[in-house]
C-alpha cells in the first residue's frame, strides 16, 4: 500500500506532470517572472470559472484578507464580526489594521458561523461580516447577506478552504463560494483545494471600483506609475505560481469530486461507528471537503485514538485544537472559557482525516478500518 498521507501532492503531480514541467519551462524561457501575461490569463479564466467579475491575484491568501479591509477604508476600533473556529489569518489580519474582531459562536453541525447568532453581536460600530466557509462547505450565506443588507455591513468571505463549494438560495439561484459578498477571498496554499507549487492566493468582487482599488493596494497604493496615492502592500501572484495554476484549473472539478468521493467512502465506512458523527452537509451548500473532520463522542479519548492511528501509519490532524478568543495572541480581547461553547466543544472533539485527490481504496480501506477498532 501508498504510504497514508494528510495530503499527497507528489503522486497530484506525476498525473500531469509533463504539462505542470512544460508551463514552468516557458516562464523561465520568457522571464516575466513577474506580473507576466500568465498571470492576467490565470485571473481572468479562474474569473469565468467562478462567474465573478474580477479575480485580483495576491501573494498568499492572509494578504487578500488584509488588502479586502484595505480596500473598505475602516477606521481603527471598527468591529468586524467573524467565527472562533477557523485558520488564525481570518482574524489575525483585523488586528493588524487595527479593527476589532468580535466573534459569534458557530453551528455545531456544519461548523460554520451561526447566523442567528450574528445579530446581537451588531453594535454602532460594526462595519462587515466574515463568514469562513470551514472545511470546503459554504456558510448559510443567504441570512448572513440579508443582516448584512439591513445593517449596511460589508460581507467579505474567507473562502480559503472552500474554492468551487456551490451556494444554493431559497430562488434556487446558484453562486460559489467567494462570490457573494462584498469581496471573497482565497489561497493557493499547495495543500488547498486548487494549490500552487509555493504561496498564492486571490480576491474576487463584482465591484468595479473595488477592483481597482485592490488592484492599487497590491501594488504599493499605486495606480500611475511611481504615483503613490495610498499606503499599500507588495503581494502578487508569481508568473510561475500562475502557469501552475493555470494547468491545475481544468482538473479543479475532478479534484473536487475525487475528494468527495473519498468522503462518500469514510461516510459508508463510518455509518454504523455511534462514538462519532461524520461530516454534516448542509442542504445549501455543496461541500468540496477541504478536510474531512469528525466529531468524535465525548466518550472517546481523542489522544488516545490519534496515537493508535499514528502507529497504525495513519497521520490525523486536530483543525483546530484552540478557539480563536482563547489564543494567547488574542489575549487583549479578554475572551473566556465559556463564551462560545459550541466552538470550544469542537476544539475538543474534532479529528480531520488524511483527505486529498489521490486517496485510493485501499488506503480509505486500511483508514477506516483502523479507526473503528481504534475508538
Ligand atoms: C489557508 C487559510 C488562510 C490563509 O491562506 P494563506 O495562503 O496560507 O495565507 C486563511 N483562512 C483560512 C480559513 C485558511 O484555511
Amino acid at each position: 500500500m501508498k504510504k497514508i498521507q494528510m495530503v499527497d501532492l507528489r503522486t497530484q503531480y506525476l498525473h500531469i506532470q509533463q504539462k505542470i514541467d512544460q508551463a514552468i519551462a516557458q516562464v523561465i524561457d520568457s522571464s516575466a517572472f513577474i506580473k507576466g501575461p500568465i498571470v492576467q490569463e490565470f485571473e481572468q479564466n479562474l474569473a469565468h470559472h467562478l462567474q465573478v467579475k474580477h479575480v485580483i491575484s495576491t501573494g498568499n491568501g492572509t494578504d487578500a484578507l488584509q488588502m479586502a479591509f484595505m480596500a473598505l477604508h475602516l477606521e481603527p476600533g471598527d468591529e468586524v464580526i467573524t467565527t472562533p473556529f477557523t485558520f488564525i489569518a481570518t482574524a489575525e489580519v483585523l488586528a493588524l489594521l487595527k479593527l476589532k474582531p468580535v466573534f459569534v459562536d458557530v453551528e455545531p453541525d456544519t461548523f460554520n458561523i451561526n447566523p442567528r447568532l450574528i445579530e446581537q453581536a451588531i453594535t454602532p460600530r460594526t462595519k462587515a461580516i466574515v463568514p469562513v466557509h470551514l472545511f470546503g462547505q459554504c456558510a448559510d450565506m443567504e441570512p448572513i447577506l440579508q443582516i448584512a443588507q439591513k445593517h449596511h455591513l460589508f460581507v467579505i468571505e474567507d473562502a480559503c478552504q472552500a474554492i468551487d463549494a456551490v451556494y444554493t438560495f431559497s430562488d434556487g439561484s446558484q453562486k460559489k463560494a467567494g462570490t457573494m459578498g462584498t469581496i471573497g477571498c482565497t489561497s493557493f496554499f499547495p495543500s488547498k483545494n486548487l494549490g500552487c507549487y509555493g504561496d498564492g492566493g486571490a480576491i474576487f468582487t463584482n465591484d468595479d471600483a473595488l477592483a481597482t482599488q485592490l488592484r492599487g493596494i497590491a501594488n504599493h497604493g499605486m495606480f500611475i506609475r511611481y504615483h503613490h496615492d495610498m499606503i499599500g502592500v507588495n503581494s502578487r501572484l508569481d508568473s510561475i505560481q500562475a502557469a501552475i495554476l493555470n494547468v491545475k484549473l481544468p482538473y479543479l472539478k475532478q479534484y473536487t469530486q475525487a475528494r468527495q468521493n473519498a468522503a462518500t467512502y469514510y461516510n459508508q465506512a463510518l455509518e454504523n461507528c455511534t462514538s462519532l458523527q461524520t461530516p454534516a452537509v448542509a442542504p445549501y451548500s455543496t461541500h468540496v471537503f477541504h478536510q474531512y473532520t469528525l466529531k468524535l463522542e465525548p466518550s472517546i479519548d481523542r489522544q488516545s485514538l490519534i496515537d493508535k492511528m499514528k502507529t497504525a501509519g495513519i497521520p490525523v490532524m486536530i483543525y483546530y485544537p484552540i478557539p480563536l478568543h482563547l489564543q494567547k495572541a488574542f489575549a487583549f480581547l479578554n475572551g473566556n472559557k465559556g463564551d462560545f461553547p459550541v466552538a470550544e466543544s469542537l476544539c475538543e472533539s474534532v479529528i480531520s482525516l488524511p483527505m486529498h485527490t489521490e486517496l485510493d481504496e485501499e488506503q480509505m480501506e486500511y483508514i477506516t478500518s483502523h479507526l473503528k477498532k481504534s475508538l
